[in-house]
């Protein structure tokens, strides 16, 4: 069998990322990427992009630590590097505070972030309306920059990236021997899943370049997560809105909370507000599938459904799915063996 033609349906963080492990661990492979947009129009550029995980109720919690382990690590080396600046990662200290101690005390996650421990009574001072709290050290992506970052080394691989609406991943079956379905929220109309759901997220970027630790609020409903260059205060989790246009009342909502925890932000410049549709399920759909129309067989890796969580394990999901396609390229070349015998 010649190179295998691969084609990456969707341009957010979890194509990108995708494509790139599927050239790193597949370099015989010839990779395209395509997608109706392109950053900075799609969720992942709306996204806070903080490394602090949401929990996936379908997927064993011990698969979802090893997806954030990948994902940490690959981001603290990049934080560590030359190109963290332009890559828009870097660490970031702060808290997680509660109103009310929560059950679980120590997240799953708790050992993978650095320096996590309980707040002390003094850090607790600046929270007086809260009980209980984390402190620790995570990492940031500033969204945009790092997509572009992804971009780059994509196109120095050598891939290809078309804008292109995909209505049907059959459509592909004549140009490519294997389609990855990254396509996010768009894979409910894409492959019809009824169990994807949007939860529509508002946030405001805004310029305060004093406010430098991170808080989070225990529901995560309200946050302030400080990036390289604006600070990103959010937000809100409305299930099953599909509306991309932002509202007013819920811009002056969320500022008014976080001046509530943070009351320098009341002189924050530059308010830009951002609104994305969280691609949200009961897990992580990543597995392989085969279409299939008379006698012709079509390989699909799915890999979308990552709700509140994408950044957070992203590199982790995406070697997952570059694994997929290693299967998938070994039963054609069985397959195309077969035939010769
Ligand atoms: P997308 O970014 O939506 O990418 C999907 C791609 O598929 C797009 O390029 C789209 O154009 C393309 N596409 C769709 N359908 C088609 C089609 N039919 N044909 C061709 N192309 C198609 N996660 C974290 O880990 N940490 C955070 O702090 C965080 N904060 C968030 C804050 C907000 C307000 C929101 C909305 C989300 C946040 N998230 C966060 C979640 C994170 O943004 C998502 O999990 C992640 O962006 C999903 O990435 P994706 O690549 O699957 O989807």
């Amino acid at each position: 069998m010649t190179a295998p033609k691969v084609a990456v349906v969707g341009a957010g963080v979890i194509g990108l990322s995708t494509a790139l492990c599927i050239t790193e661990t597949s370099p015989s492979c010839s990779v395209t990427v395509l997608s109706d947009q392109f950053s900075p129009n799609t969720t992942s550029d709306a996204a806070a992009g903080m490394l602090i995980p949401h929990t996936y109720p379908g997927t064993p919690i011990h698969v979802q630590k090893q997806w954030f382990k990948e994902t940490f690590r690959y981001l603290f080396a990049i934080s560590n590097s030359a190109e963290a600046s332009e890559a828009g990662i870097h660490l970031v200290s702060g808290w997680q505070i509660f109103k009310s101690t929560p059950k679980e005390e120590l997240p799953f996650w708790s050992d993978v972030v650095l320096g996590f421990r309980p707040m002390s009574k003094a850090e607790l001072q600046k929270f007086p309306q809260h009980q209980f709290g984390q402190a620790f050290t995570t990492l940031k992506c500033d969204c945009p920059p790092y997509l572009l970052w992804l971009e780059k080394r994509l196109k120095a691989n050598g891939i290809q990236m078309y804008t292109r609406k995909v209505t049907d991943l059959w459509e592909l079956h004549s140009e490519y021997n294997i389609v990855v379905n990254c396509a996010g929220i768009g894979a409910h109309q894409l492959v019809e899943d009824k169990k994807l759901f949007p939860i529509r997220g508002q946030v405001l970027k805004v310029l305060a370049p004093w406010v430098k630790n991170f808080i989070r609020d225990g529901d995560g409903l309200t946050y302030i997560y400080p990036g390289m260059h604006q600070v990103t205060l959010g937000g809100t989790r409305e299930k099953d809105s599909w509306s991309l246009s932002p509202d007013p009342g819920t811009t002056k909502d969320i500022f008014d909370r976080c001046c509530s925890l943070e009351p320098s932000l009341r002189e924050a410049q530059d308010i830009k507000v951002k609104v994305g549709l969280r691609p949200s399920r009961w897990c992580v759909r990543l597995q392989r599938e085969v279409l299939s129309q008379g006698g012709v067989k079509l390989p699909i890796v799915h890999n979308y459904g990552h709700g509140s969580g994408g950044f957070s394990v992203h590199r982790g999901t995406a070697k997952e799915a570059a694994r997929l396609v290693r299967e998938c390229i070994a039963s054609l070349q069985g397959s195309s063996s077969r035939a010769k015998l």
